[in-house]
């Protein structure tokens, strides 16, 4: 019987950008999450585990203190709240893929950029003071840091600022304010995050399984399982075209001496240009197939 206090928590987004993803990645992760009438909390009825819906902000400091054993947020909103802390308040546990952005510079267009020196002595606007501050430090450029909470890209407009700062994914809000990206502070994407607090024995268990499950998630993301059929002596050439293949399953085709079955899993992705690469080294009957589960 598992109590209340032998239940990992983890902290996601509320709703927002990572919400979505990261509800997707636990549910392909086998958790049932049971949404209740309690909007800060969901059960997982089939693991002992509950999530946390809150804020992404919130979500470092939640994860520092051991109120919550793991979390999933931007490494853009981590690494600010690093920089403020004074020891390390996580551990990274895993990229996830979704969620990518990236921090840049952006100027309004006519305004001259060659490098991070061209931001001497100007007035940037921010959200994210701690990682700009870091990167002016970096570049050896004195600047004035504005910080803003939001609307970051109004500032130039209202005279605030003459840069600002600001996350950037597709680049069309910063176009439609007259804006162009013009350097790069931190590239973002979403990440898994364990407190450093230690865990109990039950704790630990419970989340070795659950980090074994979203490592098996991760990895069926970009593998393929790729079968062809070839002559022996393509046997060699196939190895070394094969992506992130380290020792592929050879097997003997019944009635055709000489010839051969080749299996193996792809742990990166398999394009068309690879298969014509196989082709063209002598392998024919090439089937590429989704994995649906994978535990290392
Ligand atoms: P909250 O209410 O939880 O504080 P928020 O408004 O701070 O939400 P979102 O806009 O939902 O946050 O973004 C959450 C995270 O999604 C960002 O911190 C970042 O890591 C990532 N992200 C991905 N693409 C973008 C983008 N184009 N703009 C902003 N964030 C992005
Ligand atoms: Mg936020």
């Amino acid at each position: 019987m598992i109590g209340t206090s032998d239940r990992l928590h983890l902290a996601i987004q509320k709703s927002g950008r990572l919400s979505d993803s990261s509800r997707a990645l636990l549910r392909e992760s086998g958790l049932r999450i049971q949404h209740g009438k309690n909007d800060l909390t969901a059960r997982v009825d089939n693991f002992p585990i509950d999530l946390m819906l809150v804020r992404d902000d919130d979500i470092p400091t939640f994860v520092r203190d051991g109120v919550c054993e793991f979390g999933i947020v931007g490494r853009n909103v981590l690494e600010e709240f690093a920089l403020g802390e004074a020891e390390p308040a996580y551990e990274v546990i895993a990229e996830l893929g979704f969620g990518t952005c990236a921090l840049r510079v952006a100027a309004p267009e006519g305004k001259a950029y060659d490098s991070p020196a061209s931001l001497a002595g100007e007035r940037i606007a921010t959200s994210y003071p701690r990682l700009l501050k870091r990167f002016l430090e970096e570049n050896g450029v004195e600047a004035t840091v504005i910080e803003m909470s939001g609307a970051v890209e109004l500032a130039p407009r209202l005279h605030i600022a003459s840069y600002i700062c600001d996350l950037v994914s597709t680049g069309a809000t910063l176009e439609a304010n007259g804006l162009h990206v013009v350097d790069t502070v931190l590239e973002s994407e979403a990440l898994l995050v364990r407190t450093l607090k230690p865990l109990t024995p039950e704790k630990e268990e419970a989340a070795e399984m659950l980090l074994m499950r979203i490592r098996g998630v991760l990895a069926t993301q970009d593998s393929k399982y790729i079968m062809m059929n070839a002559p022996e002596e393509a046997l060699a050439t196939i190895g070394e075209i094969l992506p992130g293949v380290e020792a592929p399953t050879v097997i003997p085709l019944a009635g055709r001496p000489g010839h051969f079955a080749v299996h193996a899993v792809c742990q990166e992705s398999v394009f068309w240009e690879t298969l014509q690469k196989l082709k063209a080294a002598g392998a024919s009957a090439i089937l590429v197939l989704p994995i649906e589960k994978m535990m290392m």
